[in-house]
């Protein structure tokens, strides 16, 4: 709850920008501070991978919900910010790790993220580049896996 319709953000990373940026929207008048350059710190150098099967099962609805944000984002701020929907693979080596996958892919498929499981022959064939030490892997469809590849509009370049 708001008590009053002036708030400062401490932190011009994402989480700073998009805080101010919503509450902005909703008419709150927002000043964000930040002790050096807006967006070069944890923001401006990952690695801008916004993948949804490495999620807690709580956090996937949210985590599909900001994904649709980050899909608005030419609207949200004026640039596509190098939004791309590319698909994903999450791989296990041992039987340990499978199991561990599998149990992942059942619990992310019954939340509602398109995945697609492949063993053995089938990895290679979708992922000819990985060892054949990978023995399954779970893979996110494309609407549910993005990167951003670029921000051409922010200070930082270093966001691969
Ligand atoms: C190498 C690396 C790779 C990553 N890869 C991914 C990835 O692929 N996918 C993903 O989802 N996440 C990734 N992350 C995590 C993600 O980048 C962070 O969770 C996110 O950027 C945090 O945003 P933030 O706004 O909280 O922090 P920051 O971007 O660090 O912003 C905090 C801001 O607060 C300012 N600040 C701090 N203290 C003060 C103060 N006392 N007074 C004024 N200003 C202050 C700082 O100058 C900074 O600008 C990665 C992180 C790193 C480091």
């Amino acid at each position: 709850m708001l008590l009053s319709n002036r708030t400062t953000i401490i932190g011009a990373g994402s989480l700073g920008l998009f805080t101010a940026l919503w509450l902005a929207r909703r008419g709150e008048r927002v000043t964000v501070l930040d002790k050096g350059t807006p967006m070069r710190e944890a923001s401006g150098v990952n690695a801008g991978s916004l993948g949804v099967q490495n999620k807690l099962l709580p956090l996937v609805p949210m985590t599909l919900g900001a994904l649709e944000h980050w899909a608005a984002a030419r609207e949200l701020v004026g640039d596509d910010v190098g939004f791309d929907r590319i698909g994903g693979l999450r791989i296990a080596t041992d039987e340990r790790e499978v199991t561990l996958l599998r149990k992942g892919f059942e619990g992310q498929s019954a939340a509602g993220v398109k995945l697609e499981w492949l063993e053995g022959a089938a990895v290679r064939e979708r992922a000819p580049f990985l060892s054949p030490e990978i023995r399954a892997a779970k893979a996110v469809l494309a609407s549910h896996h993005t990167a951003l590849s670029s921000s051409p509009s922010w200070p930082s370049s270093s966001s691969p």
